[in-house]
């Protein structure tokens, strides 16, 4: 990739690319871009390009609304035609960019920033956190409007094959568009619900994957609508089957070494990895509002549908919220299980990231590991191993969050304060909304 802006600025020439698009994400974890057409490719370079800061969700007052882009030139890719209109059209390339105030200061309420700071407070310890993901998804048919609605596109399961799944060309056509924006793939499989999907990618540090993940989400709405169909990351669109989570897989490096691996150790894992797990079982509950940020989130998160409800951790059954998959050496790696893909990506991994150095910091001891299936065992038993469960809704997990110091520090206050403010009223929606249930299951009861 082009190293300088007169470099990038020979590619875009070179390449023929007519639009450059400079994207961000507000608070909410919602990509935003601005489109800027060739004359003005130096000054976006420049990071000379403002935009209206009052008018994205969480960001600012109207007193104080100018913000500049300042492109990130590691994350430049050109995107591969979406549509035959596309391939004959002008070519677009994008940046993702750090938002500034003014005079060139950070802006504390990038989500990028508040990521950036907790990859820099892992560096100070002399570490750098990779991450890899498993984002799931479904898709629905589109209706008469050209909105989703609950009809699943296939009634096919995990793993099925063609002609069941349907999904097969459209995930093949995903993963080629990946693929040509630098992505390495590793699977693309049908899921278990009906209609849902699985994609995978490389592990990367950090903030290259957040990068992608918001990358791989517009991909994956994108070539949908190609389809004639809806792609939803909604944790829980159906009641009955599995929603769809992003497990989060998290290792430590340092010197280019995995940090998690002791071939000495218990289980194969250094006291850095069982600091970092105890640190982030301990915080668990003040992150899930970060990792699960939707009302609907917390429908995802019952027994029965391989999503976690218990806090503790495991080397070998899935209905834990930690688990240690079985590789070590390079390998070697926590997958975190809670997150769903309706989370900001970048505050999601730098409240998990917080939490795992907080314990390191401060040498947390995991509680045991629970290797029997935490969904069989009953009340008693829970307790006798000290099991708690994840917050039961966004109220819940927002006054946790709020109580845990480490995950809101690592946030920082504006965040804290636009993000809660904005649970808050989503959760007030909710609760006074009267909902199709209550009409069915009382009006005519009682
Ligand atoms: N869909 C499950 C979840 O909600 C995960 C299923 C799987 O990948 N094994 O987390
Ligand atoms: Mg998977
Ligand atoms: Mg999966
Ligand atoms: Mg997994």
């Amino acid at each position: 990739p082009p190293q300088t802006a007169q470099e990038l600025l020979a590619t875009l020439q070179a390449e023929g690319v007519e639009f450059l698009r400079l994207q961000f994400t507000d608070i909410l974890g919602t990509t935003k871009n601005v489109e800027v057409p060739r004359s003005q490719f130096e000054k976006a370079l420049r990071g000379d390009v403002t935009f209206d800061g009052s008018a994205v969700e969480g960001f600012t007052r109207v007193e104080e609304s100018d913000m500049l882009l300042r492109p990130d030139l590691a994350t430049f890719l050109i995107y591969p035609p979406f549509s035959r209109e596309e391939a004959g059209g002008g070519r677009v390339a994008r940046l993702i960019c750090d938002v500034t105030l003014p005079d060139g200061r950070p802006f504390e309420g990038d989500p990028r920033f508040v990521l950036k700071r907790q990859v820099e407070r892992a560096a100070a310890l002399g570490f750098e956190m990779f991450v890899g993901t498993e984002p799931e998804f479904f898709l629905f048919e589109r209706d008469a409007s050209g909105r989703g609605g609950p009809v699943t596109h296939d009634r096919a399961g995990y793993f099925d094959l063609a002609p069941i799944d349907k999904g097969e060309r459209i995930r093949r056509e995903i993963t080629q568009s990946l693929v040509q924006m630098g992505f390495e793939i590793e699977a693309a499989h049908h899921e278990v619900a009906p209609g849902q999907h699985e994609i995978d990618f490389r592990y990367a540090p950090a903030l290259e994957t957040a990068d992608r993940i918001a990358t791989f989400k517009f991909v994956v709405k994108r070539v949908a609508l190609e389809y004639g169909l809806l792609a939803s990351f909604l944790p829980k669109p159906i009641a009955g089957v599995n929603g769809s989570g992003m497990h989060c897989h998290l290792s430590l490096f340092r010197d280019g070494m995995n940090a998690f691996a002791d071939p000495d150790g218990e289980y194969g894992l250094s006291d850095t990895a069982r600091h970092f797990i105890a640190g982030l079982l301990e915080h668990a509950d003040g992150m899930t509002a970060i990792t699960n940020p939707l009302v609907n989130s917390y429908k995802r998160l019952v027994p029965g549908y391989e999503a976690p409800v218990n806090v503790a951790w495991s080397t070998s059954n899935r209905s834990a919220l930690i688990r240690i998959p079985a590789k070590r050496g390079n390998s070697t790696r926590a997958e975190v299980r809670m997150p769903d893909p309706s989370c900001n990506p970048y505050l999601a991994l730098a409240a998990m990231l917080a939490a795992g150095l907080d314990g390191i910091e401060q040498k947390l001891e995991p509680p045991p590991a629970i290797q029997r299936n935490i969904f069989r065992m009953t009340v008693r038993e829970k307790r006798h191993h000290r099991i708690r469960e994840l917050p039961a809704d966004l109220r819940e997990a927002v006054d946790e969050l709020e109580k845990d110091a480490v995950i809101a520090g690592a946030l920082g206050e504006h965040v804290m304060e636009h993000f809660v403010a904005a649970k808050r009223a989503e959760w007030r929606d909710y609760s006074t909304t009267v909902h199709p249930w209550e009409l069915e299951r009382y009006l005519d009861l009682i």
